[in-house]
């Protein structure tokens, strides 16, 4: 059990099974993009797992019936750009006809605060449920200038998927938007003195695009 409010551990024995094939640092990058994709789509289900139905009437080839289907607006991935992309993949394979919104942040050197890059988002954001999606919720500022960024764009109903979280990102992320349900694979111990969480999975960027 854990103290944090707003915040779902995934705690599935297939997301927790795939979890450990990609903890380890044997696990070489395909396999590893392939299994976060894997664990996304898990992912993606869990948290989707809430959403209103309305009841339609549609036409079987034998009778007409009502049946239920999501209702309003399709829903809005965004991803944190660049290690958000390998689990938007995953939660694209559950939820092929979402939006997809990217944003980019880095850490200013001087003011260590995050400075966007980049942003695209669906014009109508409003009217959606927005899924923000980064594999490590590390300190919490990106997540937390992220979906600042997505409400002043008009974001009003936000989710944080991430695979690993670090108990001061949860706390950053719960503190600047108490109204944002978070769902994370695992809590892990401690962030290290550089930003990573421990004991974590390393620097998921460089483990899905083999970038070192
Ligand atoms: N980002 C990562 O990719 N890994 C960490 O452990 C922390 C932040």
């Amino acid at each position: 059990m854990h103290s944090f409010p707003n915040v779902t551990v995934l705690d599935h024995p297939l997301i927790q099974h795939k979890l450990t094939l990609i903890r380890q640092k044997e696990t070489a990058v395909g396999d590893f993009r392939r299994i976060v994709r894997e664990i996304s789509l898990l992912m993606c289900y869990e948290a989707t797992r809430g959403l209103p139905l309305e009841t339609v009437q549609i036409e079987t080839p034998l009778e007409p019936m009502e049946s239920r289907k999501i209702s309003g607006k399709k829903l809005c991935f965004v991803s944190i750009l660049r290690a958000g992309n390998g689990i938007l993949d995953g939660m694209l394979d559950a939820v092929p006809s979402a939006r997809v919104g990217h944003i980019g942040l880095y850490r200013d050197p001087k003011t260590l605060e995050p400075v966007q890059y980049y942003m695209k988002v669906p014009e109508d954001i409003r009217e959606r449920l927005s899924i923000v999606v980064d594999p490590m919720l590390a300190t919490g500022h990106s997540a937390a200038a992220a979906v600042a960024r997505l409400k002043e764009a008009g974001a009003a109903q936000l989710r944080f998927v991430c695979l690993i979280s670090a108990p001061e990102g949860l706390r950053v992320l719960n503190r600047a938007h108490p109204d944002v349900e978070i769902y994370t694979c695992a809590i892990d111990r401690q962030l290290d003195d550089h930003g990573y969480i421990r004991p974590g999975l390393g620097d998921a960027g460089d483990r899905l695009f083999g970038t070192k």
